[in-house]
């Protein structure tokens, strides 16, 4: 991304300060469809409406800030994994990503599976109806108490992350009476991140058992010693918002390498392997991201290739899109406060929320886009600096954007692309409210995920 000179207005320098932003855009009223949920659209008066209804009456009914997730979006992105997919594999969406039981009735329509990691998310999946052998439990550190409430529910397998864990879990199972159906998650020495990805010396992380000095090995054959387990498959998640197939591809290689290798020691073909999430998505019109039948395919082809060549029955696959599904589908509405333009260098636009409800800026550095909601500009846009309201500089919502010169406040802006990591990262700082989650639907708007309230706060607060 390229800094730009300027273009004629009164209201900048000649040259843009430091920044990852690209040139104004040519329209600063449009859309890109690229990184807005499917009916999200501008109506003839200018104001952008989802579902067919316009933000001014969401915010008037539900509040600012609020995340609008775009059901229609939610179940077009999940059919299309689990179509692209078909019958030979499995899709589990992430719970981390965002988790609420009108998700997981989705996912459960769709013909889904679920991720969980923690026994919250376990108990919010089965509140709702997802059966417990479409579940699998993730994590570096499950305690007892969650292995324990995971096998007496009967999930689907548990994701072993550690030689210890290996033994827990078998002697927990063993303990209840039962076997537990198990994969083993290995470190393949590749850690990919956006567009690039790096493929040695990635073990040095908490997560898995390194593939590297024969440790994934020695954990199968322990694994598979063990009573109270059954070792189904190998599992891999190599990074995050990775657009570059090349890192599942390196990751694919290794991971039937070990396949064979546990075929030849013990005479056993492992029926499952399963490649993790990842996947990237849009937040600005900079982003490329894959559709996943594209996905589907080169997973696919690099699984079959390399199980061929290794005289393997191909096994089954699974993935664990958690951002490429829900991500794209929501975006969240602030009200526009103080703004503070900074002759030269930028203008901070204050919202009414901020890094409680979007950490991923100040976090991760990200990346994203806004936009004038309420109404159409036809003023010059100007740089600006999206910031929450809470006391610490670094509480940044869109670090480089342009929007209309002309905004006020009590302008409704939006961000989009908050379906992931932002409400299931969401925090109380600043005993800030937590925004509730609203479902729009062909017309119909309704809480998922209620606002948090006063009240709910002072109940936690005991003393
Ligand atoms: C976080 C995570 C995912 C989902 O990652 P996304 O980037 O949201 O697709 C999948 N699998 C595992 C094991 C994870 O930790």
């Amino acid at each position: 991304m390229s800094r730009s000179a300027h273009p004629a207005g009164p209201r900048h320098a000649d040259v843009w300060p430091e920044g990852h932003y690209s040139a104004p855009p040519a329209d600063v009223n449009a859309l890109d469809p690229k990184v807005w949920a499917q009916t999200v659209t501008r109506t003839d008066t200018g104001e952008v409406s989802v579902g067919g209804i316009g933000v001014a009456t969401l915010a008037e009914e539900f509040g600012t800030p609020a995340y609008f997730v775009d059901e229609t979006d939610f179940r077009a992105r999940a059919r299309a994994w689990r179509t692209a997919f078909g019958h030979d594999a499995d899709v589990f969406y992430a719970g981390k990503a965002f988790l609420s039981r009108a998700i997981v009735r989705w996912l459960h329509e769709e013909g889904l599976n679920l991720d969980v990691c923690s026994g919250g998310e376990l108990t919010t999946a089965l509140s709702a109806g997802m059966p417990a052998d479409r579940i699998a439990f993730h994590g570096n550190n499950k305690s007892t108490d969650e292995i324990t409430q995971a096998i007496e529910a009967g999930v689907g397998r548990i994701v072993l992350d550690s030689f210890q864990e290996i033994v827990r879990v078998a002697h927990i199972a063993q303990s209840l009476g039962t076997r537990q159906r198990v994969q083993i998650r290995v470190t393949v020495g590749v850690e990919a991140h956006t567009h690039e990805f790096i493929a040695t010396a990635h073990e040095d992380q908490k997560f898995g058992i390194a593939l590297a000095d024969g440790q994934a090995a020695e954990a199968v054959r322990r694994a598979l010693t063990l009573d109270g387990l059954e070792l189904i498959g190998i599992h891999s998640h190599i990074g995050s918002q990775i657009f570059d197939m090349a890192g599942f591809e390196v990751a694919a290689r290794r991971v039937v390498a070990l396949l064979a290798a546990v075929r030849d020691e013990h005479g056993v073909e492992l029926p499952e392997i399963d490649l993790g999430g990842g996947l990237g998505i849009a937040y600005t019109s900079d982003d490329d991201p894959r559709e996943p039948h594209e996905i589907a395919k080169a997973l696919g082809e690099i699984v079959t290739r390399e199980c061929e060549a290794a005289k393997l029955r191909t096994p089954r696959i699974s993935v664990e899109p958690g951002r490429a599904i829900v991500g794209p589908t929501a975006f969240t509405l602030y009200e526009v406060g103080t703004i503070k333009p900074l002759e030269g260098l930028r203008t901070y636009v204050s919202v009414d929320g901020g890094m409680s409800d979007n950490i991923r800026t100040a976090l991760y550095d990200a990346e994203y886009s806004v936009a004038l909601v309420s109404r159409t500009s036809d003023a010059e846009p100007m740089l600006v600096r999206v910031v929450g309201k809470h006391c610490e500089s670094g509480d940044i919502v869109v670090k480089d954007a342009f929007l209309p010169s002309d905004l006020a406040p009590g302008d409704l802006i939006a961000v989009p692309a908050t379906g992931a990591y932002c409400r299931s990262m969401a925090s109380n700082y600043n005993h800030a409210l937590r925004p509730p989650v609203v479902a729009v639907r062909e017309g119909e708007a309704r809480v998922i995920v209620r606002r948090e309230t006063e009240e709910d706060l002072l109940r936690l607060d005991v003393g």
